[in-house]
């Protein structure tokens, strides 16, 4: 067994009080404190220490139950089948060991000239061992022979061929909202109750009776003595959005989600209040039961179940489908993880269902959960972790960002272990702990980022993390302006500036070097090859070739993509200089005022505050950058290799920013355009004087969309930001 130390316990009996604290806030008082992925996560850790140390189980644990003792607002009430939770998986390879499970209770042989009249004794071989009973367990494609002996004769017969029968599966949509206990007796609903810990639910029949999607009376000629059906309440997300506008005009508090609208309406006193909110429900689960609650069979599929609760009279999701294979089911999950955004309700994942009632009797439970079923949780957008230890990355100007060092954990599809802390500012906001769980999500899709920190689960032992006073790359002192948020390396000559430089230079948006990435730089910088961003222009293939893994091929490509680069127009270049606050957009527009980099060095910030669109600080920052000595010697050097630095012919065409068509407006990009690039699309905006940010905000006045496009979209339809398409955008231009 694991050994168990201090530190363990007290993480384990931390994160049991916090999932308790969660799980009365979301259960009873329906106002949750913690998002779901994350309590979803956090439990699946306690239940894997308590796999690991079964001595730390405890009774009252939140592994133990499932969802809470009801509160006390009505009459509680047993269920006459006892309402389960569901497993979580979180991906399809949990999804995999689950149907593993699954099959091996499948996987009984049938021998089908098996005659026991006949006194012959049944002798299955496998490729290991010898089997002598009659029923056999077999894994898929396992294959055997068998011989069927007489026993008083040594006479082999063939059997027939022995096939594992296959599974099938329903797959539903995992509407996100209250589970309901439905009782008919004699055709009629006399009964409405919550899940309440599974057992013992609310009676709320009153307000059941309120949702009209829920049959009063079962369309059925001679119904069985007792229908129990179970689905889920739910409310549409417009609906939400209506009442909690409407509270937020009276001044009440705002509902979290619509699951929790849900769930609170279904426990509201007064049934009227409930009647007005227009709770939905999904059917899922029936049983025919004789007045004794024995289960009566009268189907054998899940399949079958949900069709006939469609022709007793309830609404059943049409997004079910029945499969054949895993491969299957996954087509189902990857589609609808995309699809749900266009529901007109929330879902928290997909329910997958052994389709077999037999085989479902056969699977059975576990004290919580049906063995039979499982939830695929979509994937998480923002996930707890460990933070590990805090490391400091240097980046081209100087500035130190910390970086947490994390336990691993799979998020949006790739492994997360470093993410982002920004600047030492937030660090300090954070009260960031070696030793923290926090929460880290993907910011815009692709940088992991620590979002806040979980101090309730804290250990003793976390101690805080101690802000650095040497650079950790050149180990020169650092400093922090008093009104910056920035801590900074100012070593004109350390690497990590160096090399941060190298990168900005060579990229797509300024000279556009093909095949010098970060790895290269670092082997450049390393070798003493380049110190300055000039060296570049004097490597020659033999210096390249004296890197490792570096052939004479590759070099004369390099060697012939920096000549290249040379040629680059006027506003990459100054782009590529890395000035603070000169991106590309302000780059474009002060290249269009000041035509050569002798002009630019010369003019005094009042005069770059002058052009469109520039603001004060920039305007300081490029005069200050002028004025250092090692920055004019690289503006020279860059000159005497080449390097264009002054507008050229292929400007001589473009709009003038200040009065351009666009002028004032500004754009946001999302997706994928049929023909233009994105960094076209955005300098035809430019050009004509509209600007390009990277978010929507509702000072966003269009936003052009490509296919695939992102969360962007979502955010601008809600804000009501006009829409474009490629072909409007070039038609708006034209104009
Ligand atoms: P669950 O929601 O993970 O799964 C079981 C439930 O799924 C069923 O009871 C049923 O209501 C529902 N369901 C929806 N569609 C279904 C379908 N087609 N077939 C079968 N069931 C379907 O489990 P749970 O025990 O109800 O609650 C755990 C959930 O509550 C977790 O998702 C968790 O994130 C959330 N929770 C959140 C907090 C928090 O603090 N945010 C606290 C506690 C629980």
């Amino acid at each position: 067994m694991a050994k168990l130390t201090p530190e363990i316990v007290e993480y384990t009996v931390k994160l049991r009080e916090k999932l308790q604290e969660a799980g009365y806030a979301y259960y009873v008082l329906d106002n949750p404190v913690i998002e779901d992925a994350v309590y979803d996560l956090l439990l699946r850790e306690l239940q894997d220490l308590e796999t690991k140390y079964p001595q730390l189980i405890v009774p009252d644990s939140p592994t133990q139950r499932v969802g809470e003792k009801p509160a006390t607002k009505f009459v509680s009430v047993k269920h006459n089948i006892p309402l389960y939770s569901l497993e979580n998986a979180f991906n399809i390879e949990e999804l995999k060991i689950w149907q593993e499970r699954c099959k091996s209770k499948n996987s009984k042989v049938k021998i089908q000239k098996y005659d026991p009249s006949e006194s012959k004794k049944l002798e299955v071989e496998s490729k290991n061992s010898t089997f002598k009973s009659e029923n056999y367990e077999l894994s898929e494609g396992q294959k055997l022979k068998v011989k069927i002996q007489n026993n008083d004769s040594k006479n082999e017969l063939d059997s027939d061929e022995i096939d594992l029968a296959t599974l099938d599966y329903v797959c539903e949509l995992k509407i996100d909202g209250s589970a309901l206990a439905l009782t008919y007796e004699n055709g009629l609903l006399v009964r409405g109750a919550t899940r309440g810990d599974g057992i013992i639910g609310e009676n709320i029949t009153q307000n059941v009776k309120t949702i009209n999607t829920i049959p009063l009376r079962l369309k059925i000629d001679n119904p069985p003595p007792i229908v129990e059906v179970r689905g889920e309440a739910f409310l549409s997300i417009s609906v939400f959005e209506n009442i909690n506008a409407e509270r937020e005009k009276n001044g009440e508090t705002l509902f979290a989600n619509p699951r929790n609208a849900a769930a609170g309406t279904l426990r509201q006193l007064d049934s009227k209040i409930v009647a007005q909110r227009r709770l939905d429900f999904f059917a899922y689960t029936l049983h025919f039961l004789t007045e004794n609650n024995s289960e009566i069979s009268q189907f054998s599929t899940q399949w079958e179940c949900l069709n006939l609760l469609q022709n007793l009279g309830f609404k059943v999701n049409h997004k079910r489908q029945l499969c054949s294979s895993l491969d299957e089911v996954t087509t189902y999950v990857q589609y609808w993880d995309k699809e749900r955004k266009n529901l007109p309700y929330l879902t928290d994942g997909i329910v997958v269902k052994i389709n077999s009632l037999p085989l479902q009797k056969k699977l059975g439970f576990t004290q919580k959960f049906p063995r039979w079923a499982i939830a695929l949780k979509y994937p998480a957008e923002e996930i707890p972790t460990i933070v590990q230890s805090v490391t400091f990355q240097v980046g081209r100007t100087g500035a130190l960002t910390p970086v947490a060092e994390l336990k691993p954990v799979q998020l949006a599809g790739t492994t997360v272990q470093r993410a982002s802390l920004h600047n030492c500012d937030r660090l300090s906001e954070l009260d960031l702990h070696i030793g923290d769980t926090v929460i880290v999500r993907k910011a815009g899709e692709i940088i992991p980022e620590v979002v806040r920190v979980l101090p309730e689960l804290r250990p003793t032992t976390a101690t805080k993390f101690q802000m650095p006073i040497h650079c950790p790359e050149c180990s020169e002192p650092v400093v922090k302006p008093r009104d910056e948020a920035v801590t900074r390396c100012i070593n004109i000559s350390c690497p990590a500036i160096l090399r941060g430089s190298l990168v900005h230079w060579a990229s797509r948006g300024a000279l556009d070097i093909n095949g010098l990435g970060e790895k290269l730089v670092q082997q450049l910088v390393n070798s003493g090859l380049v110190k300055s961003v000039a060296d570049l222009y004097n490597l020659t293939v033999k210096d390249l070739t004296t890197l490792e893994r570096m052939g004479e091929k590759s070099a004369s490509k390099l060697v012939e993509a920096i000549a290249t680069s040379r040629s680059q127009p006027w506003q990459r270049v100054l782009y590529g200089l890395g000035i603070r606050h000169v991106g590309s957009v302000n780059a474009e527009l002060l290249s269009q005022k000041f035509r050569s980099v002798a002009e630019l060095s010369k003019a005094k910030a009042s005069d770059i505050e002058a052009v469109y669109g520039i603001g004060s600080e920039t305007a300081q920052s490029v005069e200050q950058w002028f004025e250092v000595p090692a920055n004019q010697s690289l503006v020279g050097r860059l000159e005497t290799a080449g390097v264009r630095m002054e507008v050229g012919d292929y400007t001589s065409n473009v709009v003038k920013v200040q009065g351009g068509l666009l002028t004032g407006k500004i754009f946001v990009l999302t997706g994928t355009l049929p023909s233009l690039k994105r960094d076209e699309a955005k300098s035809l905006i430019e050009n004509a004087g509209g600007k390009v940010t990277s978010s929507v905000s509702s000072k966003t006045d269009f936003i052009v969309v490509g296919e695939d496009a992102g969360s962007k979209l979502e955010k601008a339809e809600k804000l009501g930001v006009k829409q474009l398409n490629e072909e409007e955008l070039l038609e708006m231009l034209e104009e």
